[in-house]
C-alpha cells in the first residue's frame, strides 16, 4: 500500500464525463489499497475565460482580485470530482488551498509556496478518505487568496507530495508522457521512458508546458519521484528522475521551443563600464525578465551594440523604456521584434560530446533558417530564429538528430 499524489489538468476535468473518468480511475486507486490525494486543474479553458472576465471589467485588473477571480475555477472542480468520488462510494473531501493551508509568499499571481500544513490531510487519510485539493491555489501570511502562475497545479501536486513524503506524484495529462518535442508540431515524436529532473527543468524552462517549471525545481530538490501519464489511456508514461551513470545518457533528450519570446536591440551606446546596468537597470525596476542577452563592439571601437530577449508580453513596455533610456545616453538607435522564437535543444549527454552545435546550425541553414542569436551552457543549445520559422526548425533538428528512432544515443 502506497501513497500516492495525483493531479489532473484542465482537459482531463474539461466535462462532467470526463471527471466521472477521472473518478473511476481514483475509485480504482483506491480500492486496491492505496491512499490517494488528488490535485486538479479548473476545467479546460476556465482560467482563460475568467482572465478575459477580469480584463473586460477592469483591463489590468488589481493582481489581488485576479487571484480572487482565478481561484474559482479549481473551487469547481474540487467539488465535483468530490462528489463524483461520492457517488462510487468512495468517501471524498474536497479542500481549497487555503483551507489545507498551502502557505505563500505574497507574489500574486506568481506566488511560491512556503510552506503547506498537512495535519487535515493525514487525519482524512487515516479515516480512509480521499482528498481533494484545489491545484494552482494558497494562502498568504495575512490570509489573502494567492495563485501560483500558469500551470500552478502541476507545483501545488509535488509540493504535496513533498510535504506527504508520498511514495510517487502522478501527473496526468493530455499526452502519454513526456516527448522528444511537443507532439502538436512534431507527431512522429517519440515518449521518453525516464528523463532527468535536470533536463526536464531545461525543458520546462525553455518552454515546454507540459510540467511548471516550479514542479520539476521542486520534485528535483525534494526526491520527490515524479511520472507524467494519460488519464486517457494505460500506459508507463515518464518518469523523471536523476542522472543514473550506469545508462549511456542520450546525446539529445528533447527540443523545447517558445513563442512568447521578443527581442530589443540598441545600436551605438558609448562603450564604458557600466552600460549593461545603465540599459537593464530600468527594465529589472520594471518587473521585466530578461533572458538572452548579447552585447557586441560596434565597427567604430568606441561604441556597443546590445541585443536582449523579453517575454512577449513585455515588449511594447520595454522597447518604451529602452527608447528613454537611448535618449539620455545618446545611443544611435533602438530597434525590436516581436515575432521571434527560441528553439532549444537539451541533452545532458552533450557534456560529453562536442560538434552539436556546428552539427545544428548546418541543418538550419540546409532549411533557410535564419539563425538571430544563439545562447549555450552545458546541456543546451538555444537559438532565436523568426516565428515563421518555428514549425520547419523543430522538425529539422528532430529529424537530424535523429530523435524519433528508440535507440538514438
Ligand atoms: P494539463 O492541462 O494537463 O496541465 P498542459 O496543456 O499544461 O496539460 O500540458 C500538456 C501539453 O504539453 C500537451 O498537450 C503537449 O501539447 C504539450 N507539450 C509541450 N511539449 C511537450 C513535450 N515535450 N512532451 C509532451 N507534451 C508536451
Ligand atoms: N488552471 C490553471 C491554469 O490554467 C492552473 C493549472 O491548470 O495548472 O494555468
Ligand atoms: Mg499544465
Amino acid at each position: 500500500m502506497a501513497l500516492i499524489v495525483q493531479k489532473y489538468g484542465g482537459t482531463s476535468v474539461g466535462s462532467p464525463e470526463r471527471i466521472g473518468h477521472v473518478a473511476d480511475k481514483v475509485a480504482d486507486w483506491r480500492k486496491k489499497g492505496h491512499d490517494v490525494v488528488v490535485v486538479v486543474s479548473a476545467m479546460s479553458g476556465e482560467t482563460d475565460r475568467l482572465l478575459s472576465l477580469a480584463e473586460a471589467v477592469a483591463g489590468v485588473p488589481p493582481p489581488r482580485e485576479l487571484d480572487v477571480l482565478l481561484a474559482t475555477g479549481e473551487q469547481v472542480t474540487i467539488a465535483l470530482l468530490s462528489m463524483a468520488l461520492d457517488m462510487r462510494g468512495i468517501p471524498a473531501r474536497s479542500y481549497t488551498g487555503s483551507q489545507v493551508h498551502i502557505r505563500t509568499d505574497s507574489a500574486h499571481n506568481k506566488a511560491r509556496i512556503r510552506k503547506i500544513e498537512d495535519k487535515h490531510i493525514q487525519a482524512d487519510l487515516a479515516e480512509g478518505k480521499v482528498v481533494v485539493v484545489a491545484g494552482f491555489q494558497g494562502m498568504d501570511e495575512h490570509g489573502n487568496i494567492t495563485t501560483l502562475g500558469r500551470g500552478g497545479s502541476d507545483t501545488t501536486a509535488v509540493a504535496l507530495a513533498a510535504a506527504l513524503k508520498a511514495d510517487e506524484c502522478q501527473i496526468y495529462t493530455d499526452v502519454d508522457g513526456v516527448y522528444t518535442t511537443d507532439p502538436r508540431v512534431v507527431p512522429e515524436a517519440r515518449r521518453l521512458d525516464r528523463i532527468t529532473f535536470e533536463e526536464m527543468l531545461e525543458m520546462a524552462s525553455l518552454g515546454s508546458k507540459v510540467l511548471q517549471i516550479r514542479s520539476v525545481s521542486f520534485a528535483g530538490r525534494y526526491n520527490v519521484p515524479l511520472r507524467v501519464l494519460s488519464t486517457f489511456e494505460e500506459g508507463p508514461g515518464t518518469l523523471i528522475t536523476y542522472e543514473d551513470e550506469t545508462m549511456e545518457e542520450a546525446l539529445i533528450s528533447g527540443i523545447a521551443f517558445n513563442r512568447d519570446e521578443a527581442k530589443l536591440t540598441i545600436l551605438g551606446v558609448p562603450d564604458k563600464p557600466g552600460v549593461a546596468h545603465q540599459l537593464l537597470g530600468p527594465i529589472a525596476e520594471a518587473n521585466i525578465e530578461v533572458d538572452m542577452i548579447v552585447q557586441n563592439v560596434a565597427a567604430d571601437g568606441a561604441t556597443t551594440d546590445f541585443t536582449f530577449t523579453v517575454h512577449r508580453n513585455d515588449y511594447k513596455k520595454a522597447l518604451a523604456i529602452l527608447e528613454k533610456t537611448a535618449s539620455t545616453m545618446g545611443a544611435k538607435e533602438v530597434s525590436g521584434d516581436d515575432k521571434i522564437v527560441k528553439i532549444s535543444l537539451v541533452g545532458v549527454g552533450m557534456r560529453s560530446h562536442a560538434g552539436i552545435a556546428s552539427t545544428m546550425f548546418a541543418a538550419l541553414a540546409k532549411e533557410g533558417v535564419n539563425i538571430r542569436m544563439i545562447s549555450t551552457s552545458e546541456i543546451k543549445i538555444s537559438v532565436v530564429v523568426d516565428e515563421k520559422y518555428l514549425e520547419l526548425g523543430v522538425r529539422t533538428l528532430h529529424d537530424t538528430f535523429e530523435l524519433a528512432q528508440p535507440e538514438s544515443v
